[in-house]
Formats: structure tokens, sequence, C-alpha cells
């Protein structure tokens, strides 16, 4: 990477223990961001995050905090502003899915927790972020990238229907904060990840389901987190000043 292209900014990236939110914790460190690793519960994975980032010549902070609660996240931001300084770009990247199920088989406890993971935390997330970046209330502008997900628009019949509505809320949000905000010097864009091999699928009770379902992947296998975490971080820089409310798949053409 030319050095010249690095960056001081600093980032904030929710759910990133592991998975697509670690590997864009590595590529925005590697870019030169100071970075916010946020995570609910795997401290021994968080720490060897951070050690990679030192190791990578960055700097990062551990922020474990469950970001559906509005108390959690608000302490996250502050800490944030003591321990890197104030945000440039936010990455909603917490996800969560429940074992595969049918729609009739759902209870409300199940559906409320999916939608409280995946939607509320962005909204609150947002709102701080807006808060510290927006030039209304005097910031330098900035860039919100939300991690949505193929399923928006496959639906996950027999499967996540209340994951896939929660990625639809997550494009919505998109769209309706990328116009609020395009006045206030914040762009806000989206990834839609396809089959991706990481270990959110063993929480769905079915480990192997990327490579069980790769031959209908128009590229012929399942993606990498690295590969998502590179068109986050695109959409995070300067190299995307023009794009806002867009919507990038990143699914092997499925
Ligand atoms: P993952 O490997 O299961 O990792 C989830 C991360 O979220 C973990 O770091 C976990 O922390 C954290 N987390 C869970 N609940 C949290 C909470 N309430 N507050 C804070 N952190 C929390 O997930 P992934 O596959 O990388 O997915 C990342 C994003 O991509 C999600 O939005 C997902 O929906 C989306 N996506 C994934 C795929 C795919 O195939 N993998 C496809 C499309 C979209 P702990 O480890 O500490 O619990």
């Amino acid at each position: 990477m030319n050095v010249s292209s690095r960056t001081s900014k600093v980032a904030l990236v929710t759910g990133a223990s592991r998975g697509i939110g670690a590997a864009t914790v590595l590529a925005l460190a590697r870019d030169g961001y100071a970075v916010g690793i946020n995570y609910l519960s795997s401290d021994n994975a968080a720490q060897q995050l951070l050690d990679e980032v030192v190791k990578l010549g960055g700097r990062a902070v551990l922020l474990k905090a469950d970001v559906s609660q509005q108390n959690e996240v608000e302490q996250i931001f502050l800490r944030l502003d003591k321990e890197l300084g104030t945000i440039d770009v936010l990455v909603n990247n917490v996800g969560i899915l429940l074992p595969q199920s049918s729609v009739v088989d759902m209870d409300a406890e199940r559906i409320l927790r999916v939608l409280q993971t995946n939607v509320l935390s962005a909204f609150l997330c947002s709102k701080y972020a807006i808060q510290r970046m927006s030039t209304q209330f005097h910031g330098k502008g900035g860039a919100i990238v939300n991690v949505s997900s193929a399923a928006a628009r496959l639906g996950s019949p027999n499967e996540y229907v209340d994951y896939a509505a929660s990625k639809g809320a997550i494009d919505s949000l998109t769209k309706g904060l990328s116009l609020e905000l395009a006045p206030q010097g914040i762009r806000v864009n989206c990834v839609r990840p396809g089959f991706i091999h990481t270990d959110i699928h063993a929480a769905g009770g079915d480990p192997l389901r990327v490579d069980r379902l790769s031959a209908g992947i128009p590229l012929g296998r399942g993606g990498y987190p690295n590969e998502v975490a590179e068109t986050i971080c695109f959409l995070a820089s300067d190299a995307s000043s023009y794009m806002t409310g867009a919507f990038l798949d990143i699914a092997g053409g499925k």
C-alpha cells in the first residue's frame, strides 16, 4: 500500500471479535485507522485481534458491550472519544441469526432478539456517531457502512425469515439515513454479503452451510471475510467520496 493513502482517522466496528468484523478491523488498521473493536463476550478472541493490530503498528481499543442496549452504546462512544478520538467511520457490522426455523414456529422472544441485535443496534450506534460526525453538530463529517445481507433480497425461507427481515430493515435504514445525512457531510452505504465462511452458520445449527450451498453460487464457492472487509474499507474511505445510499452485493453473483 502507498503510504500516502494511509489515514489517521478513527473507526468503530461493531461485532468485531471474529468473522467479517475482525477482518474489517485488520483491514482498517492496515490503512491507518485507529479502531474501536466492539464485541459481546469473546474476550480471548478480541484480545488476540487487538494484539494483531498492535503487531501491524496500529492502534485499537477493546469496547466490550451489548450494542442492542442504549446505555451500553452511549458508554462505548464516550470511551472511544477519550481513548482514540472523535469517530470518523462507523461500521454497523453486528448481526446474529438463531437456529433454522419456519416462521410458524418462531416466538416473539426470538424475533425480538434478532431485530433488537441486528436493527436496533444500527440505529443506536448511528445516533451517537451522527452526534459526533454531523456538520450540523459542528462535526467534520464521516462515513457509515452498514452490513446487510443477500438474505434481504432472498428472504431465507424455512431458515431465518426473521434474520432476512432484519437485513431488509438495514437496507431501508441505509436509504433513509443516506438522504437524511447527505447535507450533513455523512455518507451512508451498505454491503450485502452472500455466503461467507464464518462461525455465524454454526449458530444457525448448520456449520457446513456455505460449502453445502456453494454449487448454487455462480462463482462456485463461498466468500471469505477479507473479501467483504475490503469493500467495507472502500466505502469508508475517500475513494468512494461520491457514493452514498449505495448497495454493493458481495455474493459471488448470487
Ligand atoms: P459472526 O462470525 O457470528 O460474528 C458475530 C460478531 O458479533 C461476534 O464478534 C460477536 O461477539 C458479535 N456480537 C453478537 N451479538 C452482539 C451484541 N449484542 N453486541 C456486540 N457484539 C455482538 O458473524 P459474521 O458472519 O462475521 O457476520 C457479520 C455481519 O455480516 C452480520 O451482520 C451478518 O449478518 C452479516 N452477514 C454475514 C454473512 C455470512 O455468511 N457470514 C452473510 C451475509 C451477511 P462475541 O463473539 O463476543 O459474542
